[in-house]
């Protein structure tokens, strides 16, 4: 069992089934409670993530847990949203208030100008304390309306590979090829044969 320092259902929820495969059983800890995120790096934020669950998970069975960090940065915004990307434009606005404020900031640019990636960093603390890190990212571009009803946050405005939004995808077809991933797969070639839990 693997514990995931995060309260982010829809990051939950396809990390468990990313996992899956490797035989990871992903669990949520119910009183995981959230670190302080800094500004310098996903791959900082993801270790302080998992470190805080470990910590608050120390009284219990010694268990291993996964962090995870990640973001979106536009090219042509300087990287914004980025690390605050859950945060953009204040913690009281709704999703759909925080995507449209990123439309409006693209304006009616066009498609090589509206170049953005998702970037994921993972950080994984085995039940003995070894730490071991991973990131990824995932190229694509802001459409210029929201297209599609599945997945979460920015989904609905980010264009991938085939032309659709990652919320036009199906779950599956989002899992099989997305940041999320990618850094996944990046962190069990780093763990090689050495278990999980
Ligand atoms: P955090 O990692 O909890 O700080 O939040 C990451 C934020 O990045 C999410 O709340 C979303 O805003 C954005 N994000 C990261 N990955 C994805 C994704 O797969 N789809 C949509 N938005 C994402």
């Amino acid at each position: 069992m693997v514990y995931v320092a995060t309260h982010n259902p829809g990051k939950f929820r396809e990390l468990r089934a990313i996992f899956a495969p490797a035989g990871w059983t992903l669990a949520a800890y119910e009183g995981y409670q959230d670190a302080a995120e800094g500004d310098r790096s996903y791959a900082e934020n993801a270790a302080l993530k998992a470190r805080a669950l470990f910590t608050q998970m120390a009284h219990s069975e010694p268990t291993s847990v996964l962090g995870d960090d990640s973001g979106l940065e536009v090219a042509a915004l300087g990287g914004r949203p980025g690390i605050r990307s859950a945060r953009y434009g204040g913690k009281s606005m709704t999703w759909a208030e925080r995507r449209a404020q990123l439309l409006g900031e693209l304006g009616s640019r066009k498609r090589v100008e509206r170049s953005a990636r998702f970037v994921c960093a993972l950080h994984f603390i085995a039940r003995d304390g070894t730490e071991t890190a991973a990131a990824a990212t995932y190229d694509g571009w802001i459409a210029h309306e929201e297209r599609g009803h599945a997945g979460f946050s920015y989904d609905s405005i980010f264009v991938g590979d085939d032309g659709r939004t990652f919320a036009e995808l199906s779950e599956r077809e989002k899992n099989r090829i997305s940041h999320r991933r990618l850094a996944a797969d990046a962190l069990l070639a780093a763990l090689g044969n050495r278990a999980c839990g």
